[in-house]
């Protein structure tokens, strides 16, 4: 059950692919050409592409993604993070989360139909292979009638034992996100002994992509997946989708062959061929108006365009419109939704980038140890302190430390040179001593830490304190 955008009570949907016994009926799509799926197509192969790359291309010396989760150490894009980075997340989240509101709101299912990866796999590499074994739809069709044969079997195997290589590829490609692509190599060469958990991992997404792609298919999208459940609160009458423009096509019917001097009863342009349900991923009918099954994936704008061409009329009779396009009536792209939908994008956007740039490639901290807060012995005053240094850069750094002190003091690091690799940490002690009459009262001193690698400095003012006070 489910409302559409611009209906006022909700209605009872039958879901395309399910009897109303609950079994499922099987969708064979019929290949579709246009332009759409063309740039569909490419769209798909350049995803793939960048999915597959992500792992491979190095940038600053390391992969472009790699989520070394067990290590807590992250690559992204050049930037290197630890765990004390997680909080970027939440502006990375909301990022997402807005921008899908806001792009719904204005486009629709436009990610379902073009880059949501259940789609992007499925018509991109699973869908192809079927259509490579079983041929075309009117085949798949015919043949799904018949008795299992021992080149019905045969074929059957070879199809799904694809499935099963493209699934392992995938999932493999996930794998190397989390472990490098040379780690991979190397877990695959020692065998899965070696790296029980991830072998695990990699059968258990392996075995749940083939489930996915060669079975469950369009059921994801209609049954489980929430943000297909969820189109109705984000969209509006005014938000593009995939509709039939019932006032130009009914009444539908077939073409009529009309004798000379006679005049043929007024049609809509639907000659009532079905093109556009046969194409359908989710056997949907799109005349019977917007449905929660649509993917927005345009196939039906294709076949019907396909047939308006045929027959001689214009067309975009199955279009890319707003509910109040197709019902002639002005679409209004600016409207109180989308602007609160955008500013709040730009704000999560704003913030991530402003987190991301303003960050510096290193930590240092100055920590007081722990205990009394400064030490009198021999005419004397005491501070300890710890500096703790995370080098955050891709490569290699040395940090050089220097201390400043307004009075005269005598200051003890043992290292004022730390050479660190790409995330490693260390800490260096640090004591300031002054003369018990010169140093007894608190005062400020500063530490500053300058990062080789970025050229960064990092200056911090702590507290000198003594018995006179502070
Ligand atoms: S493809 Fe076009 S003409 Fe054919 S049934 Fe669908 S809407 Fe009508
Ligand atoms: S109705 Fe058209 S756009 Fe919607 S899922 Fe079916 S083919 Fe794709």
């Amino acid at each position: 059950m489910g409302t559409a955008p611009g209906q006022d009570s909700p209605r009872i949907e039958q879901l395309s692919s399910i009897r109303a016994d609950g079994s499922r009926l099987a969708i064979h799509p019929a290949d579709v050409r246009g332009r759409f799926i063309t740039r569909r197509r490419v769209v798909f192969a350049v995803l793939i592409a960048i999915y597959v790359a992500l792992p491979l291309v190095e940038v600053g010396g390391h992969p472009a993604v790699h989520l070394d989760v067990a290590a807590r150490r992250f690559y992204l894009f050049g930037g290197t993070y630890n765990a004390q980075d997680f909080w970027r997340v939440l502006f990375l989240l909301t990022s997402v989360g807005f921008s899908l509101l806001f792009f719904t709101a204005w486009l629709g299912r436009v990610w379902c139909g073009w880059a949501c990866p259940q789609t992007v796999f499925l018509e991109g590499a699973y869908r192809p292979i079927e259509r490579f074994f079983d041929g075309p739809r009117e085949r798949r069709l015919k043949v799904a009638g018949l008795p299992w044969t021992f080149a019905r079997v045969g074929r059957a195997g070879l199809k799904h034992g694809a499935y099963a290589v493209v699934s392992l590829l995938i999932s493999h490609a996930a794998l190397s996100l989390f472990v490098s692509a040379g780690g991979l190599v190397s877990m695959v060469a020692e065998g899965p002994t070696v790296s029980p958990v991830a072998f695990g991992w990699a059968m258990a997404v392996t075995g749940a992509l083939y489930f996915n792609f060669a079975w469950f298919r369009e059921q994801l999208c209609v049954v489980v997946c929430p943000y297909g459940r969820l189109q109705s609160v984000m969209q509006d009458r005014n938000s593009l989708i995939i509709g039939y423009d019932t006032k130009r096509g009914e009444p539908r019917g077939r073409m009529l062959k009309v004798k000379s001097g006679e005049v043929a009863p007024p049609r809509g342009d639907c000659v009532d061929c079905r093109r556009c349900v046969v194409v359908c991923p989710t056997g949907i009918d799109i005349r019977n108006g917007l449905q929660m099954d649509c993917l927005a994936c345009a196939q039906c704008v294709d076949a019907c365009d396909e047939v308006m061409d045929k027959v001689g009329r214009p067309r975009g009779l199955i279009r890319y419109d707003s509910l109040n396009g197709l019902a002639g009536e002005t679409r209004r792209v600016f409207r109180p939704r989308l602007v609160l939908y955008g500013a709040l994008m730009v704000a999560a956007v704003a913030g991530l980038v402003l987190s991301l740039v303003g960050r510096v490639p290193f930590e240092a901290n100055l920590l007081r140890f722990q205990g009394t807060p400064y030490l009198v012995e021999n005419g004397t005053v005491r501070n300890q302190f710890e500096l703790h240094l995370v080098n955050k850069n891709p490569g290699e750094t040395t940090f050089s430390i220097r201390v400043d002190s307004p009075v005269p003091a005598q200051v003890v690091v043992p290292q004022t040179e730390v050479r660190l690799a790409s995330l490693e940490s260390f800490r260096v002690p640090l004591f300031i001593t002054v003369p018990l009459d010169r140093g007894s009262g608190p005062f400020v001193f500063t530490v500053e830490v300058a990062d080789s690698a970025s050229g960064e400095v990092k200056r911090m003012e702590a507290r000198f304190l003594g018995p006179a006070g502070g």
